[in-house]
C-alpha cells in the first residue's frame, strides 16, 4: 500500500457501513463420520432466511499492520452476547486485519435479532458481515471466494453467509456448492427458552470413524428445490436423534411442526426448529396455537443472498 494521505502511517477515515446478516436453517443435515481430528464430516443443505441481525462497522482511523484497536457494543441478545474479544464479530475484524496486514481503529455496533445458541448461525453470520464490511471500508476488493476462505478460519458456518441463498455444504460444512435458490415458502421458526451448544450436541453423537451413509442425490434434490416445499422432500436432520430424546419440549414442538408442515426439522444442533409451509397458506391459526410464554416464534421467508451492505 502507498503512504499518500497517511500522517506518520496513520490516516483519519471516519467511514461507516451498515450490513444486515441473515439467519440460516438447514433443509438437510447428515453426519457422515467422525474424522480422526475429532471433527464430524457432514453433508448439509443450508438456506438463508429473512431474519436479520444489523451491524454498523466504522473505520475511524487506518494504519498499516499491527494489532487493530477494536471497540464493540451490542443491543439485544438478552445479555447472552458478549461485547468483547470473544465475540465472533471482534474475531472477524481482527482476522481481517492480520490476514490483509492492514489495521486500524474499528468500531462495531451489533443489533441482535437472531436468537443465540439456536442453530440459526447468528454469530457466524455476524462474523461474515464484519468481513464484508471491512472489505469495503479498507477498499481491499477481496472476492467472495477469498472472504469465504478467511471466514472458514472463524467457524464452519461463516463461509456460507458470504454468498448465502441455498447451498450444499460438505466436509465440516465449509466446502460449499450453490444450489438453485429457494424463493418461496413461509418459514415458521420456533425456539424454546433453553440454549443448546453445538460442540456438546456433536459430542453426544455415538459415531464410529467409518460410518458410511447415503449421500444426498443432487439430481433428485435440484428439481425439488424449484418447487419447495413439498412432502416428498427427502431431507432430514440427523442431529434430532441425539437432541430430541433428552428435550421433551423441543421434541413435542418438532413433532407438531412435522404434522403440520410439508417440511420440518431441527435447525442445525438446535434449540430452534423450523416448519416450512407453502406460500400463501394461512398460518394465522397455527401461529396462535404455537404461542406460549418464553417461546420465540417468527414467520420469515427465504433469502436468496448472504450478508448485504445496506448503507454505505
Ligand atoms: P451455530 O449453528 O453456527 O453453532 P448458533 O446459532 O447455535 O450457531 P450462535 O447464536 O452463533 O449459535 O452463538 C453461540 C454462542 O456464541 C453464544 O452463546 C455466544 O456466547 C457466542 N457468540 C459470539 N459471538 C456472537 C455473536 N456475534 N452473536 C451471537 N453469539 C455470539
Amino acid at each position: 500500500m502507498n503512504d499518500v494521505g497517511f500522517t506518520r502511517g496513520r490516516k483519519e477515515i471516519g467511514r461507516t457501513v451498515g450490513v444486515r446478516a441473515p439467519a440460516k436453517v438447514n433443509l438437510h443435515l447428515e453426519v457422515l463420520r467422525q474424522r480422526h481430528d475429532g471433527f464430524h464430516e457432514i453433508e448439509t443443505i443450508l438456506q438463508a432466511v429473512s431474519l436479520f441481525d444489523e451491524l454498523r462497522v466504522t473505520l475511524i482511523e487506518q494504519y498499516q499492520g499491527g494489532e487493530p484497536d477494536i471497540a464493540m457494543s451490542v443491543d439485544g441478545g438478552d445479555g447472552k452476547v458478549p461485547a468483547d474479544e470473544t465475540n465472533l464479530c471482534w474475531k472477524a475484524a481482527r482476522k481481517f486485519c492480520l490476514d490483509t496486514r492492514l489495521s486500524g481503529r474499528i468500531q462495531i455496533h451489533l443489533e441482535k435479532h437472531i436468537p443465540t445458541a439456536a442453530g440459526l448461525g447468528g454469530g457466524s453470520s455476524d462474523a461474515a458481515a464484519v468481513l464484508v464490511a471491512c472489505n469495503r471500508l479498507f477498499r481491499t476488493n477481496l472476492d467472495p471466494g477469498e472472504l469465504e476462505i478467511m471466514g472458514a478460519g472463524l467457524g464452519s458456518d461463516v463461509p456460507f453467509f458470504i454468498r448465502g441463498g441455498t447451498a450444499i455444504g460438505r466436509g465440516t460444512g465449509t466446502d460449499l456448492s450453490p444450489l438453485p435458490a429457494v424463493r418461496t415458502g413461509q418459514f415458521l421458526i420456533v425456539k424454546p427458552a433453553f440454549d443448546l451448544k453445538t460442540p456438546e450436541v456433536y459430542g453426544n453423537l455415538k459415531m464410529g470413524l467409518t460410518v458410511n451413509s447415503a449421500k444426498a442425490n443432487i439430481r433428485v434434490i435440484r428439481p425439488l428445490l424449484v418447487r419447495f416445499p413439498q412432502k416428498s422432500w427427502p431431507g432430514f436432520n440427523r442431529l434430532e436423534d441425539v437432541v430430541l430424546p433428552s428435550q421433551p419440549l423441543l421434541q413435542r414442538l418438532v413433532l407438531e411442526l412435522k404434522q403440520l408442515a410439508p417440511v420440518a426439522m431441527l435447525c442445525g444442533s438446535g434449540s430452534a426448529a423450523v416448519g416450512i409451509f407453502t406460500e400463501g397458506y394461512d398460518l394465522t391459526e397455527i401461529v396462535e396455537e404455537f404461542k406460549e410464554p418464553g417461546l420465540f416464534l417468527k414467520v420469515v421467508g427465504p433469502h436468496a443472498a448472504g450478508v448485504e451492505i445496506t448503507d454505505d
